[in-house]
């Protein structure tokens, strides 16, 4: 099945959390600017009030952002540049490092779990060599190694865990983003999924010059089964289908669940001949494995509507329309059959699904 980019809940997260992240800089830079700007630390307290200035821009920019990622990385560069600022800064208390600390979350929560990791272990490395720089005596003690054994470890615990941590949130976010595009039933893409992918396939082609075709298929006398077997029955036969799409398609095809016993299959630079070649594949293998419950044999047939892109359409939509319009000349001529031809001849005949 075809990929296709997702990045509006990351984004949306992303936005959340620099929303938070600005405003609590224009607040604190912005205190201790002042702060400092009274103890006479002049340069400390201008770079500390630009920066509280600067947080308040971007906070007010960020409405109007479409790269929360980039700003965030901007914002990232200026933080550390304020932070290591004020850890040079001779008259300041040894306990500004904590402030290292927030380094490995800022990086992850904004950047993600790889940059993220990559920039606090840069921006960690050269706040260590800052803190060796300024603080430990000259032949180092113990207690010089283990005030620095302490920043270095407790800098990297929280990398650590905050690194697993955004891990394991990618993962979940992958989870359910995989779950809401899926048929619980089948295990398919749904519908909602096959929409993305088309507009993604159509939008290629476009450019490519390339071709797409679309079956839409639907089980015939699916009700029937239902009634005479039972629901449970009726769902092992939607999985039969399901296995058989699963094991005829290439791994660019996107076979989907429409709804109750309609599918469609997308079938990316494939013409109309290919694919009634590959629908009639689809249809015989059925038609050729009946479902056998309690011994009794379940012969089950499907009914298979083409539509070729661009020749039956350029939207989306008059593709959809057209393949479940041939669908139903399908049942129309008797059903298990495909028809991949003569829309003209099918005018005005109501649309199924
Ligand atoms: P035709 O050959 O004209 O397509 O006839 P049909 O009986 O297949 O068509 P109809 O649309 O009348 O019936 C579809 C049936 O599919 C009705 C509904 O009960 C059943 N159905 C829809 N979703 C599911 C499902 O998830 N599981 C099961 N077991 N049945 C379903
Ligand atoms: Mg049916
Ligand atoms: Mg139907």
């Amino acid at each position: 099945m075809m990929e296709v980019a997702h990045g509006s809940s990351i984004h949306r997260q992303r936005t959340v959390v620099l929303r938070a992240v600005l405003m609590l800089t224009v607040v604190f830079a912005g205190a201790f600017g002042l702060l400092n700007l009274y103890r006479g630390m002049t340069l400390l307290a201008s770079v500390e009030l630009a920066v509280a200035l600067f947080s308040l821009a971007m906070l007010l920019g960020l409405p109007r952002s479409r790269n929360p990622e980039r700003w965030s990385l901007i914002y990232l560069v200026v933080f550390f540049t304020m932070l290591v600022t004020a850890l040079v800064t001779p008259r300041l208390s040894d306990t500004v490092f904590v402030w290292i600390l927030v380094i490995p979350l800022l990086a992850h929560f904004l950047q993600g779990r790889a940059l993220g990791l990559v920039l606090s272990l840069t921006f960690l490395a050269m706040a260590w060599v800052v803190y060796l720089v300024r603080f430990p005596g000259e032949p180092m003690t113990l207690v010089d190694y283990v005030g620095f054994g302490n920043i270095v470890a407790s800098s990297l615990v929280l990398t650590g865990l905050t690194h697993a941590y955004e891990y394991a949130r990618e993962q979940a976010e992958k989870q359910l983003r995989m779950l809401a595009a899926t048929d619980s039933l089948t295990g398919l893409p749904n519908r909602k999924r096959l929409k993305e992918v088309l507009e993604h396939v159509a939008e290629q082609s476009r450019r490519l010059g390339t071709g797409f075709s679309l079956l839409g298929m639907d089980l015939d006398h699916f009700k029937g089964i239902n009634d005479r077997y039972g629901h449970d029955v009726g769902d092992q036969v939607l999985c039969r289908l399901s296995e058989i799409l699963r094991g005829r398609l290439r791994s660019i095809d996107t076979p989907a669940r429409w709804g109750g016993e309609e599918f469609f299959v997308l079938l990316p630079g494939t013409d109309a001949a290919g694919a009634r070649h590959i629908a009639e594949t689809i249809r015989a293998e059925l038609a050729s494995s009946p479902v056998t419950v309690e011994g009794e044999v379940i012969a089950v047939t499907i009914s298979i509507g083409i539509a070729e892109f661009p020749g039956d359409g350029a939207a989306i939509s008059d593709l959809l329309v057209c393949a479940d319009r041939r669908l139903y000349a399908a049942k129309e001529a008797g059903r298990n059959r495909v028809v991949a031809e003569h829309p003209e001849l099918l005018e005005g005949q109501p649309i199924m699904g």
